[in-house]
């Protein structure tokens, strides 16, 4: 039998305080979360919370502490718990690896990583590439998984279609659970991916207008949606005549971003199209803060899941919904 089966056991409870303490803190002035009055006082410690601070708000006349209306606000689970799942999320373990991992609940679990991807999120916001531009599209297979009404496990009465094996190549639609995903990669080292319903030529031009500056130099293949595209200087190469790369004229790191990308999704085990655009941001964010190790990523992600204003939002979900292209792309084109 092993002596220990959860590696956050040797965290230390005060240290973890401390170090939280810290990121809320880092780049704001004190202050109270409820009226951002910065009149406050020391209000002791909490027995059962080792190093958490209490506040006094001289203006309402109410305490706070550390954590309050952040992502980890009245939360069961002690710090170390967070600070290991959000490493865990970081190092794209699926919720189910997370749960198994930290001794909590799936469904714990599964609230936290979505969550804490909304406040990953709330990073790439305002992101658009520019400079040299490659763009490279994919098909991806998401259905409806763990989207029943009633919620819960739902009883298939038919053994799993294992879809993504049968699949023909080539294009493929959401309405036929085949959403598209292009990427966007700058030479510079931005990217954004986004997850569309189709592929046709209106939907990839405002896909192009949200995420490429105007006036970007465009690689692409040959495909008749890019070749429609206004604003940028585009060139393309022709895969169909066996040409892959002419000079600069490549979709290379596109192309080579897709190999990244399948693996990290082959995690989950098939997905929905309800959770697609949530991965494809989180995934997004990784790959652009990919010069930092995955603690310094989770780190990024706990200090804003440590501000009342992200948290708020993130709980709602309201950062996801600025990636949920399936919705966004056909809002604008209507
Ligand atoms: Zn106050």
């Amino acid at each position: 039998m092993p002596v220990l089966s959860h590696l956050h056991q040797l965290f230390d409870a005060e240290q973890c305080q401390t170090y939280i303490h810290t990121l809320r803190w880092k780049d704001r002035p004190l202050q109270c979360p409820r009226c951002q009055s910065h009149h406050i006082g020391q209000w002791g410690m909490y027995q059962y919370r080792p190093g958490c601070k209490r506040y006094w708000c001289h203006s309402c006349k109410r305490t706070f502490n550390d954590l309050t209306d952040t992502l980890l606000h009245r939360s069961q689970r002690s710090l170390a718990y967070w600070i290991l799942a959000t490493f865990l999320l970081c190092l794209a373990c699926s919720s189910r690896r997370i749960a198994r991992e930290l001794g909590i609940h799936i469904r714990t679990s599964y609230r936290w990583c979505w969550w804490l991807r909304n406040a990953a999120l709330s990073y790439e916001m305002e992101r658009q590439v520019e400079g040299t531009v490659e763009a490279d599209d994919l098909y991806h297979t998401a259905g409806n998984k763990g989207q029943a009404k009633q919620g819960g496990k739902k009883a298939l009465g038919r053994r799993a279609r294992g879809r993504r094996k049968k699949r023909e190549p080539g294009r493929g639609h959401y309405d036929k659970d085949r959403p598209a995903i292009i990427a966007w990669v700058s030479r510079q080292g931005a990217v954004v991916i986004q997850a569309t319903k189709d592929f046709t030529v209106k939907t990839v031009q405002k896909a192009a207008d949200i995420a490429v500056r105007t006036g970007s130099r465009l690689y692409t293949d040959s495909a008749s949606s890019y070749r429609a595209l206004r604003g940028y200087y585009h060139e393309y190469v022709n895969h169909t005549q066996k040409e892959y790369a002419r000079g600069e004229v490549h979709e290379n790191r596109a192309e080579c971003l897709f190999s990244i990308l399948k693996p990290y999704l082959r995690v989950f085990r098939g997905l929905s199209k309800t959770n697609l655009p949530g991965y494809v941001g989180f995934f997004q964010f990784l790959r652009n803060f990919r010069q930092l190790n995955a603690f310094e990523q989770a780190e990024l992600i706990l200090q804003a899941a440590l501000d009342p204003a992200i948290a708020g939002r993130a709980k709602k979900g309201e950062f996801v919904k600025c990636f949920d292209h399936f919705n966004l792309l056909q809002t604008a084109i209507n």
